[in-house]
This record gives structure tokens, C-alpha cells and sequence, in this order.
């Protein structure tokens, strides 16, 4: 496809699906939770050429060169593009680095991967900054390859309960601590979106994080991409035919949706402690 009809394609797939699925209401503040890799700076830019009222959040891991790239490359991306950057550091959230909590945690018999503990602190940060920040919206990069795998992960795992928190908006809770998030790259093919940020030139780097071992979110990406030669359309299908049944699995499981909030630090939680605080308190029983 020539390179301004796929331009053209892309970013039309982008506002169907912002409007499609109604991600983004007149007058909302939008934060966009930034990597400073591909798929969150397509976003970002998306956003900001469609005239949506948007923001960055980096948050830093501390992850050595890599994270350092990354935040030298959003940065340039936000000043090239006169977009406000928020950043954090993990550290200064947490006190601890995902590494060190992973081999705690691993010490004590809980055998959680570091992108499970990675995952659980980004979405507190992201969360909580939102809220503290005023915005109404968080928005992602999270594109079809990623919902793909998840749904086929959760299904193999016989976790369709997991699949009941997925979907182009998700965390739409009446909850003032609880900040919507949104999928714009939901229908955005992975290699699509590759193609798009180099064509635009973005600073990205096209690595993956040197902490990401999730062997069976591996195991299950190459498999998709195998049999997407047979049959092309397989990401697509999945994540249309799940998106279908969406409203029954999360009318389901409704009951278990309830909002609690965590009773140590106050934040929106499914149980009486949140996830954070459980590994918190892990981590000070350590000392
Ligand atoms: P991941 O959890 O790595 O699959 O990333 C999913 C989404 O979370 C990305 O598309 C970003 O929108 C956001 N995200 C991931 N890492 C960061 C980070 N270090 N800072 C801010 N947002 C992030
Ligand atoms: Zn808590």
C-alpha cells in the first residue's frame, strides 16, 4: 500500500474506533500514560492531531539505559510537539525498584512475574497521578496483538473472569478515585503501528524491556503470528467475536466488579487490601 493511503488508513481506523466506541466525550482531559516507545507515542500524537485536550505521563522503572532512552525520547517527542510532560520515578512512588520486589517476593515462595509486579505499580501510578492531576481520562497504547493475547492468554488459562477488565474502555466504574481508561490503538495492528512511527520518524527505540521474560505471553504472540499466515484475519477475529460477548461476560461477572477501597492506602480496590499494599507490606516484613 503506497505510504499516504496507509497514513490516511491508519489514523481513520484510529477515530472510528474513538468513536465507535464513544472513548472520548466533548470537554475530557486526557492523560496519556507514555513509555516513550511506539505504540503510546502513536497515541499521544494521534490524540494531539485529532485536537483532543492531552497530557503525558512517563513514568520512570529504572530500568538503566533503557529507561533513559526512553524518557530522552518522549521528552524530545513532547517539546517537538508542545505537549506537557509529567514524569515519575518508581522509586520515589514506591521506594523499590520491580526487580527487587520480583526477588523478594520469589524468597517468599509468591511466584509473580516481574511484568505482573511491573504491571500492578504502573496502573496505581497512572491511576493516582490522573486523579491527583485532574484529569477524566487515561488513555494507553495498548493495540489488537496485545487484546489478542490477552483474550487467548486468559482463555488457556481458563481465566475468562481476567477477560471481564478488557475491552477498548475499561475501568468505567462510577468511582471519583477511579480514572477511565482508553484503548485508542484497540484495532491498531501491532506491525501497522510499527510502520506508522517510522514512516512519521518518532524517537522511539524498537526494543523490547529487558525486564519482559513472560515466556507464555511469548509463547503466545509467536503462535498467533504462526497461524495469522494460514489465516490472516485470526487477531482481528478474535478480539471482534470477544468484544461481541463483552457485555454478557462483564454483566457475569458483575458481583465480583464491586469497588472496595483499599483499607491501608485508601485506593480503589477488588479486596480489602489492594494489590500494592499486599506486596508493600511483603517488602517491610523483609527489613
Ligand atoms: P505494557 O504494560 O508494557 O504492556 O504497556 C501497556 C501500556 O502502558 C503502554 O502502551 C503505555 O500506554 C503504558 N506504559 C507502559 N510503560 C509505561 C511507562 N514506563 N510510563 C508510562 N506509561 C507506560
Ligand atoms: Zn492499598
Amino acid at each position: 500500500m503506497r505510504e499516504e493511503e496507509f497514513i490516511e488508513n491508519f489514523e481513520k481506523q484510529v477515530k472510528k474506533t474513538i468513536e465507535d466506541f464513544e472513548l472520548i466525550s466533548k470537554g475530557d482531559k486526557i492523560l496519556v500514560a507514555c513509555s516513550g516507545g511506539k505504540d503510546s507515542t502513536t497515541a499521544l500524537y494521534l490524540l494531539k492531531k485529532f485536537n483532543y485536550r492531552v497530557e503525558a505521563l512517563f513514568i520512570d522503572l529504572l530500568l538503566g539505559e533503557y529507561s533513559k532512552k526512553n524518557y530522552e525520547n518522549i521528552k524530545k517527542f513532547c517539546s517537538e510537539n508542545e505537549i506537557k510532560l509529567h514524569s515519575v520515578s518508581i522509586r520515589d512512588e514506591f521506594g523499590y525498584k520491580v526487580c527487587y520486589v520480583h526477588s523478594i517476593l520469589k524468597s517468599k515462595g509468591y511466584r509473580i512475574k516481574n511484568c505482573t509486579i511491573c504491571g500492578v505499580m504502573k496502573r496505581n501510578i497512572m491511576n493516582r497521578k490522573a486523579r491527583e492531576l485532574k484529569f477524566n481520562k487515561l488513555a494507553t497504547g495498548h493495540n489488537l496483538d496485545d487484546e489478542a493475547q490477552t483474550i487467548f492468554m486468559n482463555f488457556l488459562q481458563g481465566n475468562l473472569m481476567l477477560c471481564a477488565k478488557l475491552g477498548p474502555k475499561t475501568g468505567q466504574i462510577m468511582d471519583d478515585k477511579f480514572i477511565p481508561r482508553i484503548k485508542p490503538l484497540y484495532f491498531s495492528m501491532e506491525r501497522d503501528i510499527t510502520r506508522y512511527s517510522e514512516i512519521k520518524k518518532f524517537p522511539v527505540i524498537y526494543e523490547k524491556c529487558p525486564c519482559a521474560i513472560d515466556t507464555f505471553r511469548l509463547e503466545v504472540k509467536n503462535y498467533l503470528n504462526e497461524i495469522e499466515k494460514e489465516y490472516p484475519k485470526v487477531k482481528e477475529d478474535i478480539v471482534r467475536n470477544f468484544i461481541k460477548i463483552l457485555p454478557k461476560i462483564k454483566e457475569y461477572y458483575k458481583s465480583d466488579e464491586k469497588l472496595k477501597y483499599c483499607e491501608i492506602c485508601g485506593e480503589p480496590s477488588r479486596k480489602d487490601i489492594c494489590k500494592i499494599c499486599f506486596i508493600l507490606n511483603l517488602l517491610k516484613n523483609e527489613k
